[in-house]
């Protein structure tokens, strides 16, 4: 064992300290978890750098898009069928994210719910749900996509386009 000289980085994601960061390096996988951890200057002034596994961004950057462009919709009334990929695209992004963290969940047997870090067992059977559901959810959105671009086609007259409710009136 080498003598640790400088301090090692704790995985946001396990919790278990990390190789030295590489200079200049944004994402570095968790040797423990496999996850990649993006390291992002938060107080630049004073150089305070934060880290966040990569899928977590995703998650948290497609609920952002999500937020904004239901807003946007019910700010500024458009045709119901363009919700379809405002909110089909959000979800093939969770899809991806709970597909890749699921299968490293299955692969390393560590697990991180939002609050909750489980180890063994429980982290590989719950990372084959989330995988199985990502898949699920990605499927759903290239379903609604393949919809929509039908919708913008040719309107077939006698078969009535899925009305998608949108809570408002
Ligand atoms: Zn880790």
């Amino acid at each position: 064992m080498n003598m640790i000289s400088l301090p090692r980085p704790t995985c946001p994601y396990c919790d278990a300290a990390m190789r030295r960061w590489p200079l200049g390096q944004a994402v570095l996988a968790c040797d423990t978890c496999r996850r990649p951890i993006v390291r992002y200057l938060a107080q630049p002034s004073s150089r305070i750098f934060r880290l966040r596994p990569v899928y977590t961004v995703i998650y948290v950057a497609a609920f952002v898009v999500l937020l904004l462009t239901l807003a946007l919709i019910a700010f500024n009334p458009v045709e119901t069928r363009h919700i379809i990929p405002a909110i089909a695209i959000p979800i093939a992004m969770f899809g991806a994210c709970d597909i890749a963290d699921g299968w490293l969940s299955w692969r390393t047997s560590i697990d991180r719910g939002w609050r909750t870090l489980r180890r063994g067992k429980a982290a590989r059977a719950i990372g084959l749900a989330r995988g199985l559901f990502g898949i699920a959810g990605v499927a759903v959105a290239i379903i609604g996509l393949l919809a929509y671009d039908e919708m913008a086609g040719s309107p077939r007259p006698g078969t009535p386009s899925p009305k998608i409710a949108a809570g408002r009136t």
